[in-house]
């Protein structure tokens, strides 16, 4: 039986037995990144979701056994008015977090690529990969401009994931994806078992991460164990560890 670690996950807001039972299925750690489906109408609202993700999941998770691996960002809908207030709030949870996240670009609109560039300086300041979100719409073009702001910004790609990759953007972009990490977020309307296996074949399986990004939104967290499964069964048994474990300890040092 494969045992994972979701990369990216919002489980917060997920019912605690519903985690056990995955964790019965194999599921040893989670990367909660912060996101609320609303935008913040003030810049202390940031602050209570980051105690919640940070802070308080630590200790719920810790109770049934599952490993917490907290990110703090802003996620580029969720951009207060007031950034300057958002980024101190966030900075005073840097340190606590394992890495940033998520951030990105959903449009890429000024005020979204200003929020991207300030909140990777911090990351850099306080030595932290960044989960890196792509729109649903435009998504190769999205990507594309983030790809050019991390660069800029003079971040390490990789420590960089560009996430929520899918075949279609992916083979656009594949030539610009050197270095950095490539996220597959197996949920639906985003990847599928079965192109998440397409676009493995294209890339190193050291820079490969899945997760389920399980929100409010119609998710299936079972979906990264049914694709590890079709990794073992085709004998690439070190490949689905790698992919699945050793990448995430690695890249946020847990
Ligand atoms: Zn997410």
């Amino acid at each position: 039986m494969p045992s994972w670690i979701d990369s990216h996950s919002h489980f917060y807001l997920t019912p605690l037995n519903v985690i056990e039972s995955l964790k019965a299925q194999g599921l040893v750690g989670v990367v909660e990144a912060s996101w609320i489906p609303v935008r913040p109408s003030a810049p202390e609202t940031l602050r209570d979701l980051f105690r919640w993700v940070v802070q308080a999941e630590q200790e719920r998770l810790s109770k049934i056994g599952v490993l917490h691996i907290p990110a703090a960002g802003i996620h580029p809908r969720c951009i207060p008015e007031d950034l300057d207030g958002a980024l101190s709030i966030l900075e005073d949870f840097l340190g606590q977090a394992k890495a940033l996240g998520e951030v990105g670009l959903e449009t890429a609109s000024e005020d979204e690529r200003r929020a991207f560039t300030l909140q990777l300086r911090l990351a850099k300041k306080y030595d932290l990969p960044a989960i890196v979100h792509t729109p649903r719409l435009n998504k190769a073009l999205v990507a594309s401009k983030e790809i050019e702001v991390v660069d800029e910004v003079g971040f390490p790609r990789e420590l960089t994931v560009i996430d929520h990759m899918v075949p279609q953007a992916f083979s656009s972009l594949k030539e610009r994806l050197g270095e950095f990490n490539v996220g597959i977020s197996l949920q639906p309307g985003k990847a599928s078992v079965d192109e998440a296996i397409q676009m493995l074949s294209y890339l190193s399986p050291e820079r490969v991460l899945v997760n389920s990004d399980t929100s409010t939104e119609p998710s299936e967290p079972e979906r990264v164990r049914t694709f590890l499964e079709r990794l073992e069964s085709a004998s690439m048994k070190e490949v689905s560890r790698m992919i699945a474990i050793d990448n995430p300890r690695r890249l946020f040092k847990v």
